[in-house]
């Protein structure tokens, strides 16, 4: 079936040529059949001279105008297409983790736009977060089910993202029954997550390397896991042999995981939660002359839009500069960023900034990113959204 056409305006396919995968709705004629598409409809982009480009999902009432699935022009985009992507995102998963529990599809760069599955064993938990993928529901159940035949789906649909698509904010089981928490295995551990009212899709994966590395720092040392949410770098601080580790968060529910995922792995006598505001805790932390030997602080996002940019900024600045604060002589500082707005490099400024606001100094021992589960789309510089840094302080 042909799809309907949509023309870019002319001059504006280079970026496109050269393999970006999205089109904004500046760059596309959107003449009165284009606006009457409804979102997510699906269709294909042709240059100002009328050359066809790719085929796209296309929401007349989003920024993101079109986002591409295919360059190949004669594909149809049915439940058969959706499973080949989905089975090349497992096959890579599978080379990469011995155990079912890692991000299986992390959107455009698995060529699925829009689409985030986290697997938890025989649970997948989805976030269909644009108007074309909404739109694919169905056949993207049916292609799970081909696949992979999950015991249970899980419709995380309320991320903030889905409201730009004006798509409703929802929690839906699609297939199968849930009793949350449920189980995951991650660096040797069990963890508890609460896919249908934890944070996202109930787990973090995308710290697991940087929480590996992380441990190692920590043996018989004081760690302090500030922003822990349920404490993936905590325990695994613990597990590696710190002392003791105090986990800090605002969230009730996610230090209850986190307490209850330390009995569960026999590490309760070493993990402490307090529920606090982060920034507050640093200064009475301070004030008490409280020193670590690790602080890891895995902030929310500071920078979630362009006008947040220099807040943002000077946050991680404060938040380098308090850290530092508390770690004690030759200890360790780790910070995370997961604004997709804030440059590498920008980030390193603002710690280096805010070290030497603590008048502290260091060697730079670690920069990563997120895990191989999370790819990074070559052409889309919002896909590699996670910074990580650690310091060897002195
Ligand atoms: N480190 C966690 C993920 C943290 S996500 C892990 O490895 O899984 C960011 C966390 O910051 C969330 O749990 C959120 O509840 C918490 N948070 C956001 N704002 C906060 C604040 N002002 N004070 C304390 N915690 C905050």
């Amino acid at each position: 079936m042909p799809y309907p056409t949509v023309q870019l305006l002319p001059d504006q396919d280079r970026r496109l040529r050269a393999g970006h995968p999205w089109a904004y709705s500046n760059e596309l004629r959107m003449d009165a059949a284009a606006k009457a598409l409804p979102p997510g409809a699906p269709v294909c982009l042709l240059t100002a001279d009328g050359r066809r480009l790719a085929l796209a999902q296309f929401n007349p009432h989003s920024l993101i105008a079109a986002r591409i699935l295919t360059r190949n022009t004669d594909a149809t985009l049915d439940a058969t297409f959706l499973e080949r992507r989905l089975a090349r995102a497992l096959r890579l998963r599978e080379r990469l983790f011995e155990r079912p529990f890692y991000r299986l599809v992390h959107a455009e760069a698995d060529g699925l736009p829009g689409l985030v599955i986290d697997r938890y064993g025989a649970v997948l938990v989805c976030q269909l977060n644009s108007a074309g993928m909404a739109t694919l529901e169905e056949p993207l159940l049916e292609a799970l089910e081909r696949l992979l035949a999950p015991a249970v789906v899980v419709l995380r649909n309320d991320s903030p993202v889905r409201e730009l698509e004006g798509l409703p904010s929802e929690v839906r089981i699609a297939r199968g029954a849930l009793a949350p928490p449920l189980e995951l295995e991650e660096n040797g551990l069990t963890f508890l997550a609460d896919p249908l009212e934890g944070q996202k899709t109930g787990w973090y994966f995308d710290q697991r390397d940087n929480r590996a590395f992380a441990a190692r720092l920590c043996r018989a040392e004081r760690v302090l896991d500030l922003y822990s949410y349920s404490a993936g770098f905590g325990l695994v601080a613990a597990a590696a042999g710190a002392t003791s580790v105090l986990a800090i968060d605002r969230s009730q529910q996610g230090l209850e995981l986190a307490q209850a995922s330390a009995g569960r792995n026999g590490l309760a006598g070493v993990l402490s939660v307090e529920r606090r505001e982060a920034f507050a805790a640093l200064d009475e932390l301070a004030a008490a002359k409280e020193r670590f030997g690790v602080v890891i602080a895995d902030p929310p996002a500071f920078v979630r839009s362009k006008k947040e940019l220099k807040p943002g900024l000077r946050g991680y600045r404060k938040l380098a500069r308090a850290g530092a604060t508390l770690v004690k002589e030759e200890g360790f500082l780790a910070l995370a960023c997961c604004s997709h707005n804030v440059a590498a490099e920008a980030f390193a400024d603002e710690v280096r900034r805010g070290l030497r606001d603590a008048g502290r100094s260091g060697r730079l021992i670690r920069q990563s990113g997120a895990g191989p589960d999370h790819p990074s789309h070559p052409f889309l510089a919002e896909s590699s959204y996670l910074k990580f840094l650690v310091y060897a302080l002195t």
